[in-house]
């Protein structure tokens, strides 16, 4: 495994990382997400995402129980969480980024975690309803309080996130050290334009989602509907209509899946690798439902040296969607 700075932080991530939405405490057995998290522990991967929201707090469970059942250093792994989405029953204060859901979601965290801190403890979503100074103040709060060891965002737009930074620095408090988002071959602009001055200038990690655009990327949906995944859970019908909505993306996807043969490998491992390959991705969050997908995606960083500018730019010829920076 090889390790990354997150931004210009001192913490080191392992590139590949691993994450428990839609599996742990939903999709899987208890038993398959210790098989999971042990064989990503075992695979050198020191970091476990996870979230409030995450299967209502049971992911958070799942994985503070199978914590509590290792013997792994706790200086040996990182563990998030996310707050904004809440996880009880939708009442006033219960979600947001008001000091009193981000101080009580974080509470509520540790205990379901069974942990005294997480390392990194993320703005699942921008808040429109709350001002800025109170969602930072009560992160450095929480960071003062030895609760949380790093504050981030997810999802939030570029001026969202240097609202954030301008906040910190006004008020000598420590800014969000990394972002969450969204970064497949099939979404690129977060990472690929809206960012770029805040990685050269503020440093700012990234951990990133979906890698595999929710399974699209593994290349299964190609010719098949195979039952047995996420995009045929009840409540998700909207996750699967945004994976295989536009069949367009199919049809890269089986070019990709051709040229991904063409090199002896396979689609899934070239998609992760294809991320990775981003200097400003910290970590790719693996996401996984059955121990033999995890062990194949582990694998992607041998294909790495496979991305010469060559394939790259074949690979840009299919996607047909790089996004393009403006010169004016
Ligand atoms: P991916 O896009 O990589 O999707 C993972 C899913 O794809 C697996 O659960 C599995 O689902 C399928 N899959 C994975 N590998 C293979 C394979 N080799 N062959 C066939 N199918 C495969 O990542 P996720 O969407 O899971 O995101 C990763 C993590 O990122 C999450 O666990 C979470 O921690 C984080 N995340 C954060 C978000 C945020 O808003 N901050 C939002 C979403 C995710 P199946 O078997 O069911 O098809």
């Amino acid at each position: 495994m090889d390790y990354r700075r997150l931004g210009k932080s001192g913490l080191q991530v392992s590139t590949l990382s691993f994450g428990t939405w839609l599996t742990f405490g939903k999709q899987i057995d208890d038993k398959t997400a210790d098989t999971l998290l042990t064989t990503a522990y075992d695979n050198e991967i020191n970091f476990f995402d996870n979230a409030e929201a995450y299967a209502k707090g049971q992911s958070e469970i799942v994985m503070g129980k199978i914590l509590k059942t290792k013997t792994w250093a706790r200086s040996s792994y990182i563990v998030s969480s996310k707050v904004f989405f809440g996880y009880e029953d939708g009442l006033p204060n219960q979600s947001g980024l008001s000091r009193k859901h981000i101080i009580e979601g974080c509470n509520a965290a540790l205990k379901r975690l069974q942990l005294d801190y997480v390392d990194l403890f993320f703005c699942h979503r921008p808040d429109k309803n709350t001002p800025i100074e109170e969602t930072v103040l009560a992160m450095n709060t929480l960071l003062q309080q030895g609760k949380i060891l790093y504050w981030g965002t997810s999802e939030w737009a570029n001026d969202e996130i240097m609202q954030a930074f301008t906040v910190a620095r006004k008020y000598h408090l420590i800014g969000p050290s990394m972002e969450q988002p969204q970064y497949n071959m099939y979404e690129r602009t977060k990472m690929e334009k809206d960012y770029l001055l805040l990685f050269r200038d503020h440093g700012m990690g990234t951990t990133i989602w979906s890698p595999l655009a929710s399974g699209l990327l593994s290349g299964k949906y190609n010719h098949a509907k195979p039952k047995d995944t996420r995009l045929e859970m009840a409540g998700l019908e909207w996750l699967k209509e945004r994976t295989l909505g536009d069949t367009s993306r199919i049809e890269k996807t089986i070019q990709l899946s051709k040229l991904s043969a063409d090199l002896g490998t396979t689609l899934n491992k070239l998609a992760i690798a294809w991320t990775v390959k981003n200097p400003n991705v910290s970590t790719c969050i693996l996401g996984a439902s059955k121990v033999e997908q995890l062990t194949d995606n582990l694998k992607s960083l041998e294909v790495l040296p496979l991305l010469t500018n060559e394939l790259i730019e074949k690979i840009e010829t299919i996607l047909d969607n790089k996004p393009v920076l403006a010169l004016y």
